[in-house]
Order: structure tokens, then C-alpha cells, then sequence
């Protein structure tokens, strides 16, 4: 039976019942993906992130306020110190019934099989290319090769989803549109398609002109296959369509610009110093590291801090690509 009572579930005013906390562990990356990251990132002094333990505990809370999908994030999760031990954490709570991860996949060979026996249910996967050149210039310093061995890695470890997270930029990857799908028809995996956010300051490329569209690369790959709205929900913002004659593989759509997906929001976000983020999109937050380190070891006031938030929780997002500059945060350190 959940612990969590009506009584102390989170539920916002505007009714919304959060589920879903996505945590991200660490702002640090041995990538730097052009749209997430500037070339000479400058990280948080290691004091100020949440301990393991300290993650440990707001996972828990969360758990007995009616939360039972947690994604771990980043950052690149896996390469903050012991990381497993914090899988293996939450993974032994009864009411999580979701523990799953983003990652780049570049130490997956070395983790998947720890990863699924800790109890990770699902594995987001970020590829936008398969171009060993193309994917060094959008990554910076990556090698595709380690990121593929990855994948190989989780999909030999039978997790119950494996899917890619692609970012679509015209004229750097809109043309491996249809290569990135029958890549994951080849191996039965998902792919999600993601419009670019903005977010932080970006000096690589101007994101008016980089975008393209969900409807853009559905219109793509109608060219291609019969796509057909499915059912399927994962407790994400993520669009899913089947694709007639492959039923290993479906294609989903994340578009923060052309969909909005505020109303059925269930979800909050913790970054890697532990703020709490009511909104992707917007500044609403709380501070959780001072909230435990100012009351050392009383869950209950940790647990009331997280009920109270949901007063500031925003009604929705406000993203707009001419306006580069309305979040200085960046995807690192938010949790994508
Ligand atoms: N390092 C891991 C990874 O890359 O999967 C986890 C963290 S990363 C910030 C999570 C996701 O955010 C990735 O799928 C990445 O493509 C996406 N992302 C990063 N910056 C973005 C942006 N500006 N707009 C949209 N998606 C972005
Ligand atoms: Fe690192 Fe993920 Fe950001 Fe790429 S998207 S720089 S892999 S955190």
C-alpha cells in the first residue's frame, strides 16, 4: 500500500498532482553539447551541490508525498563519485515505481548491467548524430564510438525502455532525421525528437534560426513511414507516435514552442545545489539544501517545505526564442 495519504499528496493550485521529480546529481559533463553548455562552462564549487545522502533524502520525501517516478539527471549523471549507491538507494523503495536515467552514454558500457540490477527501470539516451565528425562538433570533445558502445550496453540489459533524446538544429542535423529513426528500428528502441530550449546564454548559434519544429520532422518522416498517434503516456511531456510496420520502435515529440504541455504538468525538478523548481521555465523555487542543513535529520520539516511549495508552483512556462536571455540557467544544472 503507498504510504502517501490524500492528506499529503502535492497537489498545486490549479490542481495539478505531482508525480514526477526529475533530480540531477551533478552540473559537471565530460561533454559539452553546443545548446547546452558554452565552450568554457564554469561549474559549481563542489560544496554547494547535495551531498548523495542529502539526494537520498529529498528522493524519499518525495516518495512518501505521493511521488513514484524519479528520473536521475545532470549534468551527466554517471560521472558523479558513487553514483550507484544512490540507485541502489531509491531503488529499494517500495512506492518508487519508476527509477530511471538520462544520460550521454559515454561510461553505459560500464554501468548498464549495476544500473538494472540497482533497479533502473528506463534509460533516456541524448544522440544527435551519427557522424563520428558531426558528433564531435555538436558535442565539442565527444566520441560517437563510446556513446554507441553505450547504447549497445543498456540494450543487452533488457531494461523496459531504451530511448534516444535528439535535439534537431537546422542545418547542423535536420538531415539525419530519418538515419536517427531507422537507427532505432534497427535495435527496437524509442526515439523523442526535442525542440530546443533557451536555455542559459548561448554563443554558438542563434536559436530563431536553428529551430525546427516537431511538426517539421513529423512532416519529414510522413515522407517515409504512416505515423499514428499513440496511446502510450510515460508520465512526460513526450508525444508518441506508432510507426505502421514497426512496432519495436515509436517516435515521440517534445516541443516546448509548438505544443505547450503546462496544463497536465505533474512534475518538479530539483537542480544539483538542490533547489527545488517548481517550472522549467520560470524562477519559482525553494531551497532544499538549507531547508535539510537547517534542520538536520527532521523529515517532517523537509516533507512540510515541499507541501508549502506547492502554493508557488506557476501555472506554466514562458519560453521564446527571440528572447535568448529570460533563463541565465542552463540545462546542466537544472536537470534536463
Ligand atoms: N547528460 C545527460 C544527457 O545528455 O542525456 C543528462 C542531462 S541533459 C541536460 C538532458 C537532456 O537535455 C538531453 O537529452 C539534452 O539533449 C537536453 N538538452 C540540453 N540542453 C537543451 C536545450 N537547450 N534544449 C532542449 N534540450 C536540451
Ligand atoms: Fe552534457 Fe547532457 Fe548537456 Fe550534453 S546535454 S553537455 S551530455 S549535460
Amino acid at each position: 500500500m503507498s504510504a502517501s495519504t490524500p492528506q499529503n499528496q502535492l497537489v498545486d493550485r490549479f490542481g495539478r498532482k505531482i508525480s514526477y521529480v526529475r533530480l540531477s546529481v551533478t552540473d559537471r559533463c565530460d561533454l559539452r553539447c553546443v545548446y547546452c553548455m558554452p565552450k568554457k562552462m564554469k561549474f559549481v564549487p563542489r560544496t554547494q551541490l547535495l551531498t548523495l545522502e542529502e539526494m537520498e533524502t529529498v528522493g524519499r520525501a518525495f516518495i512518501k508525498l505521493g511521488v513514484d517516478k524519479i528520473r536521475i539527471t545532470g549534468g551527466e549523471p554517471l560521472v558523479r563519485q558513487n553514483i550507484l549507491q544512490l540507485f541502489r538507494n531509491l531503488g529499494e523503495c517500495d512506492d518508487l515505481l519508476d527509477l530511471t536515467l538520462t544520460t550521454n552514454a559515454t561510461q553505459l558500457k560500464k554501468y548498464a548491467r549495476p544500473l538494472k540490477e540497482a533497479g533502473v527501470t528506463r534509460i533516456n539516451v541524448s544522440l544527435d548524430t551519427l557522424k563520428e565528425k558531426r558528433f564531435r562538433d555538436m558535442t565539442r570533445i565527444g566520441d560517437l564510438k563510446k556513446t554507441l558502445a553505450g547504447i549497445d550496453a543498456a540494450i543487452a540489459c533488457d531494461f523496459e525502455q531504451i530511448k534516444l533524446n535528439t535535439v534537431i538544429l537546422r542545418n547542423y542535423n535536420h538531415d539525419e532525421i530519418l538515419d536517427l529513426v531507422n537507427f532505432c528500428i534497427d535495435r527496437g528502441i524509442d526515439i523523442s525528437f526535442i525542440e530546443e530550449m533557451p536555455f542559459g546564454q548561448n554563443d554558438h548559434h542563434d536559436r530563431a534560426v536553428s529551430y525546427y519544429s516537431s511538426d517539421q520532422i513529423l512532416e519529414d518522416l510522413q515522407q517515409h513511414f504512416e505515423l499514428v498517434p499513440g496511446t502510450m503516456t510515460t508520465a512526460g511531456p513526450t508525444r508518441y507516435y506508432r510507426l505502421i510496420g514497426h512496432d519495436n520502435a515509436r517516435v515521440g515529440f517534445i516541443s516546448p514552442h509548438s505544443h505547450n504541455f503546462c496544463e497536465s504538468c505533474n512534475r518538479v525538478r530539483v537542480t544539483a545545489e538542490g533547489r527545488l523548481l517548481l517550472c522549467l521555465g520560470q524562477e519559482h523555487s525553494l531551497d532544499l539544501r538549507h531547508v535539510m542543513r537547517a534542520n538536520p535529520g527532521q523529515a517532517d520539516v523537509l516533507e512540510q517545505a515541499l507541501i508549502d511549495s506547492m502554493q508557488i508552483k506557476p501555472r506554466g512556462h514562458d519560453f521564446n526564442l527571440n528572447s535568448q536571455e529570460i533563463l541565465l540557467r542552463h540545462m546542466n544544472l537544472t536537470g534536463g
